[in-house]
């Protein structure tokens, strides 16, 4: 996702601590202490300008949500959003790049990880870089559950895949595989930006759930 500078964007976030958490690995292993309750918190690897995380906290009050996004100019449209949205109490989001994840959950302490129309990455030596890589998947399971679970959606036929195999490859178990997810418009689905986008050409939307097991 490409966004233009904005020289505003590190104003704003500061401005807002109480939806961007500055330095968040103070909160490892007290997740539950920030958001005053003990409820499930999934994350979202890859945010963009949340439209997803914010759709997911309004819909789920009862789990709490945390988006993570490396790029400020990016997130901070996601924190106008979630201004909007009049703050869910059940939102953060986080202005870090996801390799840190370790530093920031404490084993076990996310319910779940969404991956949504994560850059491609197509070159060979990109690989690494890949949110489905196993650089990536060894982070997840660290920081989930046994048999925690992985959802992703994407519109890169390639990127789906390159993760069915490598999510295979790695033990995970799969599930629910859609190859057009839109097909059957399912109720659940909160829709991302990119998905909109994509949708609305009339390519198919890809989707899936891998659980690992340990
Ligand atoms: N999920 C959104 C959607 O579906 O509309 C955004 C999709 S966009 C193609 C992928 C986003 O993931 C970009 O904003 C990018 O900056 C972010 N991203 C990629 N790798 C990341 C990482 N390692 N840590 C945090 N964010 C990352």
């Amino acid at each position: 996702m490409r966004a233009r500078h904005k020289p505003w964007a590190e104003s704003y976030i500061n401005e807002n601590p109480d939806i961007v958490i500055q330095e968040p690995e103070r909160l490892k292993g007290r997740w539950a202490e920030e958001f005053g309750n003990d409820r499930p918190v999934h994350i979202e690897v890859g945010t963009g300008k949340g439209r997803f995380i914010t759709g997911m906290a309004e819909a789920n009050p009862d789990i709490n949500y945390i988006g993570i996004e490396m790029f400020r100019d990016i997130i901070v449209t996601a924190v106008q959003r979630v201004t909007e949205a009049d703050k869910p109490a059940n939102l953060r989001l986080l202005n870090v790049n996801a390799e840190r994840m370790e530093e920031i959950f404490a084993p076990g302490e996310v319910g779940r990880v969404y991956l949504n129309f994560s850059d491609p990455w197509p070159k060979a030596r990109h690989a690494k870089r890949r949110l489905t890589h196993d650089n990536f998947l060894v982070r997840y399971e660290r920081i989930l559950p046994p048999e925690g679970e992985v959802h992703f959606k994407t519109d890169n036929r390639g990127l789906f895949e390159y993760s069915l195999m490598n999510m295979t490859d790695y033990g995970m178990k799969l599930a629910d595989v859609s190859l057009d997810l839109h097909a059957d418009e399912p109720e659940w689905n909160i829709m991302t930006e990119y998905e909109e986008k994509f949708s609305s050409k009339g390519q198919p939307i890809y989707r899936l759930e891998a659980a690992f097991k340990n």
